[in-house]
Order: structure tokens, then C-alpha cells, then sequence
């Protein structure tokens, strides 16, 4: 495996010049590439009007679905393109059929959202949620998921790596479990697709959603999900319009048989132009190489924060991957947040709000969040850490 060409790839990405972006969790980078994609397709639409432009891109915009198969190892009409990665995930779990007694078993990092929309089924239909403990290292315990299980359980949801740590949870275990039960298994790979290489068949998950902004370093306001194809024909999505099902006689219809269905009509075209070329950029630099290169970065920041006095970072997990999380014994985090932005330097604050079960385990209010992505550089975390330490000892 060659390692990778990071000065090409920052030569490619013109916000290098500008920041040092450790918020990749958040939002990353886009590559000129994906820029320009979205930027043509748009100038397109401006010249010769929005459908047309759709006509003369088919086969670009056709082209989404194949990338993702390859990304994911799955086929290309098991994939559905949606705003962002919480409404895939919605159009998934709102799909599965859930009555009183019915139990929905997840993860103490589980995100917020998904954690949300549990509580609705539980007051709306009676439905049970169940929380797997962390095992010693903090990732799920699959011993104690493999004994909570039993005929009433309908689905496993698990965040693969929550929004504030890094945390990677042992998402193919998880698989082997739910295959071996028969168990619907839905996993949000937000921070996961694009961070690390991904495979739904290896993972064993029937549904798995994500979004174009963050580790895929996509174009905001994107987001897709992956249905595996013997599961699509069970789950009737929450909505449907004329794109998602055909009116075929007066009191009929009939919904799409593929992972269109979760899909809505209109969208943002460029977007979905922009994600495409992103997929592109990730595969043609190799996954494996980028996950190398990300936990070799994290690894060397965490290090680095622990080894200053005061700081210490706060991320669970055997496996950890590029979001770093940290805090100060006496500076608050939006503190160093703010400090950090007046020299161009990017992180983001995660609270409790954002993941209870895990924070409130942990006795924990906010973190600071740093997110590496294979175009961040050692010499960037070393004047990360000579900011954070001078702020430190001006205290
Ligand atoms: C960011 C995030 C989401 C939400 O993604 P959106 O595209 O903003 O809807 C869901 N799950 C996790 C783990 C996330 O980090």
C-alpha cells in the first residue's frame, strides 16, 4: 500500500492556504474537484435552464449510484440519494414496522437524532428502547448485546463513529450478531463513509446512511442512505411522491422496487453532481490509505495534547479514529474554541446535547473536537498545540 501524495492533495484543496480545518467532523475541505463540479453544473443550469441541465448531465447523475456501490460494496440500485444524512436515516427507520412491544436495541453513543426519533416511537407506539453498556474500552459490548437479545427485538441502531469522539464501534460484530438472529440492522455512518473503507456486506447491515459534507468532503445539503435489496420490498417509506411511487390507476399505486423510493423528487442537482465527483476523488486515493493516514494524524495529536500540561483528551474506544476530543483543567472549551478561530485555526464544541447516554455516563458537559483528515499535516498540529499551549500559560 503506497502512502499518500500529501502535498498534491493540499495542492488541490485551496482552503489549505487558508486555515488549518481540524473540523472535518463538522464540515470538511472540499477539493477543487468537487468545487468546480458543483460550480459547472450550476453555470450550466444558470445558461440553459434547470431541466435541461439535468438532460445533458443523465449519465453524471446516473453515475452517483455506481460510485456509492463501489464505495460501499453493494449494488447501485440499493442506494438512494437525500438532503442530508439524518433525513436518509429517518426515511430508513421510519420505514420499519414497529408496534407495541416491540424492542429497538442501540449503543450508548448513540446520536442524538436517532435517539429523538426512538423516544417518538416509544411514546407513539409503545415501542421499548434498550441501551447496550460500553465494554471496558467504551465501545458497545457485544457480549451483553448477544444475551438483551429476543423475539421482540425488530431492530439493532448503532452510530459506527459518534459525532463527539473517536470512538469506532465494533460495527461487523454487531453484523454477525444481527444476521445470526435475523435482525433489521441500522447503522449511521456519518462520520464513518469516507474516513475509513466501508463494506455493508463485510458489516453485515441492512441499512446504513451518511453525508456529503464531512469525511466525504462533499458539498453541504447532501446525504445518502443504502437499503440492501432483499430488505427494500419490506419497508414502506414514511413519504412518497411521483418520483418515489407512479399513480397507476385512480385508486393505485405502485412504489419504486429499488432504494429510490426513499428518495423525493426535487434536489439539489449540483449537489448530487459535486458528491459523485467526491466519491470519485475518496476511491481514486484509496480508502485504506486515508484511514491509515487519519489515525496516524489523531494518533500523534492526542499524544501531543496529552503531553501538555492541563489538557487531556477524552476519546473511548479499542479502535480510535480522527475525531480527537479534549479539555482544559481550567479554560473552558468555547474559550479555546474562539482563541483558536482568531489564528485560522478550525475546531468544533460537542455538548451533552448532542449524545446524553455517553456525556452524562461520563459526568461530561462539552468537549473540544478536533477532526483530521488525510490533507492535515504534522507541522499543522504542532502550531495547533503551540496555540493551545501559549493560551494554556497566559491563563
Ligand atoms: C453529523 C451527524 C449526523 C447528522 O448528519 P446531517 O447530515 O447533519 O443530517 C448523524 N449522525 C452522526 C453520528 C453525525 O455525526
Amino acid at each position: 500500500m503506497h502512502s499518500l501524495d500529501v502535498a498534491r492533495l493540499r495542492g488541490e484543496t485551496k482552503g489549505c492556504d487558508r486555515v488549518i480545518h481540524f473540523n472535518n467532523a463538522g464540515a470538511s475541505l472540499p477539493p477543487d474537484a468537487v468545487h468546480h463540479a458543483v460550480v459547472g453544473y450550476l453555470e450550466q443550469e444558470r445558461l440553459i435552464g434547470g431541466y435541461e441541465t439535468a438532460a445533458m448531465y443523465g449519465e453524471v447523475l446516473e453515475s452517483f449510484y455506481a460510485h456509492f456501490a463501489r464505495l460501499l460494496n453493494c449494488q447501485a440500485h440499493e442506494i438512494a440519494f437525500v438532503e442530508n444524512a439524518t433525513r436518509a436515516w429517518d426515511m430508513a427507520f421510519y420505514s420499519i414496522p414497529l408496534g407495541p412491544g416491540d424492542r429497538i436495541i442501540t449503543a450508548k453513543a448513540e446520536y442524538v437524532s436517532n435517539f429523538l426519533a426512538y423516544l417518538q416511537v416509544a411514546r407513539d407506539k409503545g415501542v421499548t428502547i434498550d441501551v447496550v453498556p460500553n465494554d471496558a474500552t467504551g465501545q458497545l459490548d457485544t457480549g451483553a448485546l448477544e444475551s438483551m437479545i429476543d423475539e421482540r427485538v425488530k431492530l439493532i441502531a448503532m452510530t459506527h463513529v459518534p459525532t463527539q469522539g473517536g470512538l469506532v464501534n465494533p460495527a461487523v460484530e454487531v453484523g454477525s450478531i444481527a444476521r445470526k438472529h435475523d435482525i433489521l440492522y441500522l447503522l449511521d455512518g456519518c462520520q464513518s463513509v469516507g474516513q475509513m473503507p466501508i463494506d455493508v456486506n463485510r458489516i453485515g447491515c441492512d441499512m446504513l446512511s451518511g453525508t456529503g459534507r464531512k469525511y466525504l468532503r462533499g458539498p453541504r445539503g447532501t446525504g445518502f442512505l443504502y437499503v440492501r435489496g432483499r430488505r427494500i420490498q419490506a419497508l414502506s417509506p414514511p413519504f412518497i411522491d411521483l418520483h418515489a411511487a407512479r399513480w397507476t390507476a385512480k385508486n393505485q399505486f405502485e412504489i419504486r422496487k429499488d432504494a429510490r423510493r426513499f428518495e423525493n423528487w426535487e434536489c439539489f442537482f449540483a449537489g448530487k453532481v459535486g458528491l459523485a465527483k467526491a466519491v470519485e476523488y475518496a476511491l481514486s486515493i484509496g480508502l485504506e490509505s486515508i484511514y491509515r493516514r487519519i489515525q496516524q494524524l489523531a494518533h500523534y495529536l492526542r499524544e501531543s495534547i496529552e503531553s501538555m500540561p492541563g489538557f487531556h483528551v477524552h476519546d473511548l474506544g479499542r479502535e480510535k479514529c480522527g475525531i480527537v476530543t479534549f479539555a482544559h483543567d481550567v479554560l473552558s472549551v468555547s474559550t479555546i474554541q474562539a482563541s483558536l478561530a482568531r489564528h485560522q485555526m478550525n475546531i468544533s464544541v460537542t455538548s451533552v446535547t448532542s449524545a446524553r447516554l455517553d456525556f452524562e455516563d461520563r459526568c461530561l458537559r462539552e468537549l473540544a473536537r478536533a477532526s483530521v483528515h488525510y490533507f492535515n499535516t504534522e507541522q499543522e498540529v504542532n502550531r495547533f498545540c503551540e496555540q493551545l499551549d501559549g493560551l494554556a500559560k497566559r491563563q
